[in-house]
C-alpha cells in the first residue's frame, strides 16, 4: 500500500533509497523538496533522476491533504479548507500581521474537550490527525505563500483540536517543524496551546522541544473553570499551576496564558486578584481574547471598555497583559469558530 512519505520514519526512507541503489545524500534532497521548497509532486524534484521520481511516486504520496477551499477576510486573514483521504475536512488560518505571517493549524478533526465557549468543542470529535496531515497544512500553505515571494514566519497549534490529546502525532510533527532538515522553524516561532492536560504537559517537558507553551486558563476559580471547561474537573487549577511551576522553562522564556473574556463571567476585580495570586512566582504573560460568539452559544462578547478595564486591573498588579483580537471573524476563522466537516458525498478522490 502507498504510504505518505512524511509519515515514514527516516530510517525506513533511508533503507528504501538504499534498496533503490541511491546514495545517502538523496534523503536530504528529498527532505529539502518536501519541507522547504514544498514541491507540488515528486515529479517536480528536478535534481533527482526520472527513474527515482517515478519510483517515489509509485511507492509514496507526497501529500495526504488536498486544498478544497480558501476564503479571505477583509483584513487579509485567509482560511484554508483541506480534505483528507477519508473525506474528513480540517481548517487552517493564515494571519498576516505587519512583517509576520502566522499559520494557525489543527491537530484533530473536532475536539473531545467540550469547552462550552468553543464551537469546535461543542461539535464533538471525529478523529486525530496524523503527523503527515499536521505537516501538510504547513507545507501546502507555505507553498501558497512562497508563490507570492513570502514565507511563513510563525506556526501556532491553536486551530481545531487539543494538541496534547493527540500527543504522539503532534510531537512527531513538531520535531520535523523545528528541525533544520525539516521545515526549519526556530522553536521561538512555534507555539503549542493546550487546555491543560497535566500528564502530557509533564511528558512534553522531558522531550527537550522547547517550543513556546500557551495554556488556556480562562477562569481564576475552579467552580467557574469547571463550568466552562469540563477538563478542569480532572485537572484543577492548583494542579495546573503547580505543573507550570515545575516545568523546566528555558531562561528568558515565559508561558502564555490565554484568557477568553466572557461578558459578566470572568473579568471582575476579584478575578484579577485571584489571577495575580495564581501566577505568583511564574514567568507568564496573559493574552486576553474577547469571546467570539457563535449561534447557540450561551455567552456574550464583552465590550471593548470591559476588556480594557480588566487589562488595566491586571497591569496594575504588575501582570503583563495583552489583548489579542481574533482575526477573520466574518469568515468564521477567529479563535474557537473552526469546525470539522466531511465530504458530503462519497466520490472519486481527485489525488
Ligand atoms: N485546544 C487548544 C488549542 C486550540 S483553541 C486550547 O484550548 O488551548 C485556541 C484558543 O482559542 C484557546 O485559548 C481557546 O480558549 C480559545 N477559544 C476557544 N473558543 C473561543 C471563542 N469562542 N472565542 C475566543 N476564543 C476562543
Ligand atoms: Fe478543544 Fe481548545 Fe476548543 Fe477546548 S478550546 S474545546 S480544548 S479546541
Amino acid at each position: 500500500m502507498k504510504r505518505h512519505i512524511k509519515e515514514l520514519p527516516l530510517e525506513e526512507l533511508q533503507a528504501w533509497l538504499e534498496k533503490e541503489g541511491e546514495p545517502p545524500y538523496r534523503l536530504k534532497q528529498i527532505q529539502g523538496w518536501a519541507y522547504r521548497k514544498c514541491a507540488p509532486s515528486f515529479y517536480a524534484m528536478t535534481n533527482l533522476s526520472k527513474g527515482l521520481r517515478e519510483a517515489l511516486d509509485d511507492a509514496f504520496y507526497l501529500y495526504s491533504l488536498v486544498e478544497v477551499g480558501r476564503e479571505m477576510a477583509l483584513d487579509g486573514t485567509t482560511k484554508f479548507l483541506f480534505e483528507a483521504r477519508d473525506g474528513e475536512r480540517v481548517e487552517s488560518v493564515l494571519i498576516p500581521d505587519r512583517q509576520r505571517l502566522t499559520l494557525c493549524i489543527s491537530t484533530q478533526v473536532g475536539c473531545r474537550m467540550g469547552c462550552r465557549f468553543c464551537l469546535t468543542g461543542q461539535e464533538g470529535f471525529r478523529r486525530n490527525l496524523t503527523r503527515g496531515e499536521i505537516l501538510d497544512q504547513v507545507t501546502l500553505v507555505r507553498r501558497a505563500v512562497m508563490t507570492q515571494g513570502r514565507d511563513l514566519t510563525n506556526v501556532v497549534l491553536m486551530g481545531m483540536g487539543e494538541p496534547l490529546d493527540n500527543y504522539t502525532e503532534t510531537i512527531s510533527a513538531l520535531k520535523v517543524l523545528i528541525s533544520t532538515e525539516g521545515l526549519g522553524f526556530s522553536h521561538r516561532r512555534v507555539t503549542l496551546s493546550t487546555v491543560g492536560l497535566i500528564p502530557q504537559m509533564r511528558r512534553l517537558s522531558s522531550e527537550g522541544l522547547d517550543v513556546t507553551m500557551a495554556v488556556s486558563l480562562n477562569a481564576t476559580d475552579n467552580e467557574t473553570r469547571s463550568a466552562l471547561m469540563p477538563i478542569n474537573l480532572l485537572y484543577p487549577l492548583e494542579d495546573l499551576m503547580s505543573t507550570l511551576r515545575e516545568y523546566p522553562l528555558p531562561p528568558r522564556k515565559r508561558f502564555t496564558l490565554e484568557y477568553v473574556v466572557l461578558k459578566g463571567i470572568n473579568h471582575r476585580k476579584d478575578d484579577a486578584v485571584r489571577l495575580a495570586k495564581l501566577i505568583q512566582g511564574l514567568r507568564v504573560k496573559i493574552n486576553l481574547i474577547p469571546f467570539n460568539p457563535f449561534q447557540g452559544s450561551p455567552f456574550q462578547r464583552p465590550s471593548e471598555r470591559e476588556v480594557l478595564e480588566f487589562q488595566a486591573c491586571l497591569r496594575q498588579r504588575g501582570i503583563s497583559t495583552f489583548i489579542r483580537e481574533s482575526r477573520g471573524y466574518e469568515i468564521s476563522a477567529a479563535c474557537g469558530l473552526l469546525r470539522w466537516r466531511s465530504r458530503s458525498k462519497p466520490g472519486l478522490m481527485r489525488f
